[in-house]
């Protein structure tokens, strides 16, 4: 019996721990809250990861341990790594927790990046709003998601208040400036990588946020082979340079027919979950095979897929239901503002079948906003 340890107890170990239960898998959480949401499928321990004492208990528990959560400390990753296998391995890790060090790869491996300045003090702001203009985003190096720890300055006038808003976690987590991409779309490259080196990605994705959360996803994107393969070649690079294992997002804003890289995620991705009912092999499948050294499955799709997340509470369960190829996710959370709390899929054979299916759902669930740039683009 294999025991795989996950560091963080989200809806990302949830949805693994439940891609892992056909494979004859057992799973051991680690989280310091105990409404950690895994805990529903996977026995939890409750502590923090910086306590060696339950990273001890942890790795003893174990065969394997990996991450639902990239902010997991790199030290304690480290730790466990030289004890049992980590996977991804923590250098990795601590590469993709930091925006500095990411966009720094990136930009080593040949990938374009929007411009971006290490911001240490305020007047390492000022110089670098000068240096890259304005508009731009003042964020920090570690601990964000969901557009959390992010400022946008559109003026001069902006400077103050995003020093004030942030300033104080230059020295604690770091802070970073990058150049405003008025991008045309958003597209992310869903790969895993295997022990033995091979490399599959799902069809690529596009993606549209709100406030900065993912809010739809829908694959595959259409976009030029060409430009496709280069994204697909990026994604390579980054997993080559980081002998990376297991399943990874990187994140790519399109603009001008040019790609630049945003950020990785050292995990499963939220851009991801439709591969669950709309790929052959899901992302979370993929990545217990990667980390357990199995062979990896296919990651082709049938026709197309779109992922709506449900933000704060979940809504009415039925409408997406009726649709014949309506899935439904409910994370088992709590209602909280700005939450994710579960998602919905649609998988349909042809582009107006999924229209018509959001159509429907949009209306019903009065959510005509968040389907209607999904629908836009299936227009063509
Ligand atoms: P995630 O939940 O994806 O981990 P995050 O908190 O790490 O989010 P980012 O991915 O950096 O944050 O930013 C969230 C969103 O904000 C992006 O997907 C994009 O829509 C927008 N954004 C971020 N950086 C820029 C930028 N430099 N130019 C334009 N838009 C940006
Ligand atoms: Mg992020
Ligand atoms: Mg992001």
């Amino acid at each position: 019996m294999t025991t795989v340890g996950i560091l963080g107890g989200g809806q990302l170990a949830r949805m693994l721990a439940l891609s892992g239960a056909p494979l004859g898998l057992r799973f051991l959480v680690l989280d310091s809250t105990p409404d950690a949401c895994a805990a529903q499928f996977a026995p939890l321990l409750e502590a923090d990861y910086r306590d060696e004492a339950a990273l001890a208990d942890f790795a003893r528990r174990v065969d394997v341990a990996t991450f639902d959560f990239e902010n997991v400390p790199a030290e304690s990753a480290q730790w466990l790594a030289e004890r049992i296998p980590v996977f991804p391995n923590p250098r990795a890790l601590s590469v993709a927790q930091d925006r500095l060090a990411e966009k720094t790869l990136f930009r080593e491996l040949g990938i374009p990046v929007p411009t971006f300045a290490d911001i240490a003090t305020r007047a390492d702001l000022d110089a670098a709003a000068t240096a890259i203009g304005l508009p731009a985003i003042l964020k920090t190096r570690r601990l964000g998601y969901d557009g959390k720890g992010q400022f946008r300055l559109r003026s001069a006038a902006d400077v103050d208040a995003a020093w004030a808003a942030l300033g104080a976690q230059a020295t604690t987590v770091g802070l970073i400036l990058e150049g405003f991409v008025p991008f045309q779309r958003e597209i992310s490259v869903v790969a895993a990588r295997g022990r033995d080196g091979e490399f599959r990605t799902w069809p690529l994705t596009e993606n549209w946020h709100e406030s900065g959360v993912l809010s739809a996803s829908l694959a595959p994107a259409s976009l030029e082979v060409a430009l496709a393969e280069k994204a697909v070649a990026y994604a390579r690079r980054v997993a080559e340079a980081l002998d990376y294992v297991g399943v990874f997002a990187l994140e790519l804003f399109l603009k001008d027919g040019e790609f630049l890289a945003n950020e990785m995620a050292p995990r499963v991705h939220n851009s991801g979950h439709w591969t669950i009912e709309g790929a052959e092999t899901s992302q979370f499948q993929n990545h217990l095979r990667a980390v357990l050294g199995l062979p990896l499955g296919s990651t082709r799709m049938l026709g197309q897929a779109c992922m709506l997340n449900w933000i704060g509470a979940m809504p009415d369960a039925t409408p997406v239901l009726a649709q014949a190829s309506g899935h439904w996710h409910d994370y088992g959370k709590s209602s909280r503002d700005g939450r994710k709390v579960g998602h919905a899929t649609f998988r349909a054979d042809t582009p107006a079948e999924l229209s018509a299916a959001l159509q429907t759902v949009g209306r019903e669930l009065d959510r005509e906003l968040q389907v209607a740039p999904v629908i836009d683009r299936l227009r063509g």
